[in-house]
């Protein structure tokens, strides 16, 4: 086995315990290596929180254009529950931050052929750089509508420096 190799094995160990760990989300096979796995966990923790149990079945975890990308579904009353869109949009911001393979901190980067990923700079793919400057990736703060019944609500920024994801009115 090469690196590569290895790492997907030891993901896929990793990811077989958290199944067992939170079955009532009827989780799939992760398609996003284990570095970001412990972001997930804190999702699926809040989750537990925010849902009557077996309400949330996540649909799809897969590493997309570098950034993680969860897909849930739920009954209505779930869906309108904003707290559940905040938590999930939290995951993906603090995902874009970390390194997919290790979780240390990591930098959106481009690589041959402009695939992208996240990465540390240990696991920074051959000849791949930065998208853009790390004190510009660190100040990166990503905003999200959400949508009560359909119609645009509040809108959420992601705080690097508390990492926390807040209302925007809020802040005003
Ligand atoms: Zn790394």
């Amino acid at each position: 086995m090469d690196d590569y190799e290895q790492e997907w094995a030891d993901a896929w160990r990793q990811w077989a315990e958290i199944q067992i760990r939170f079955p009532e989300f009827n989780l799939p096979t992760a398609e996003c290596m284990a570095g970001w796995y412990p972001i997930i966990e804190r999702l699926l923790v809040e989750l537990r929180e925010i849902a009557p149990r077996g309400s949330i079945r996540v649909v799809q975890v897969k590493e997309k254009l570098g950034e993680l990308r969860v897909y849930w579904d739920g009954p209505v009353e779930v869906q309108h529950d904003e707290r559940v869109s905040v938590a999930v949009f939290a995951a993906e911001c603090r995902a874009v931050r970390s390194c997919e393979i290790c979780g240390k901190p990591g930098l959106r980067r481009i690589g041959s052929g402009g695939w992208l990923s996240t990465r540390c700079d240990g696991h920074a793919p051959p000849k791949s750089r930065p998208t853009h400057s790390a004190e510009e990736q660190r100040s990166w703060q990503p905003e999200m509508r959400s949508y009560r019944k359909g119609q645009p609500d509040s809108v959420w920024r992601y705080d690097p420096t508390r990492d926390a994801v807040v209302a925007v009115e809020d802040e005003r």
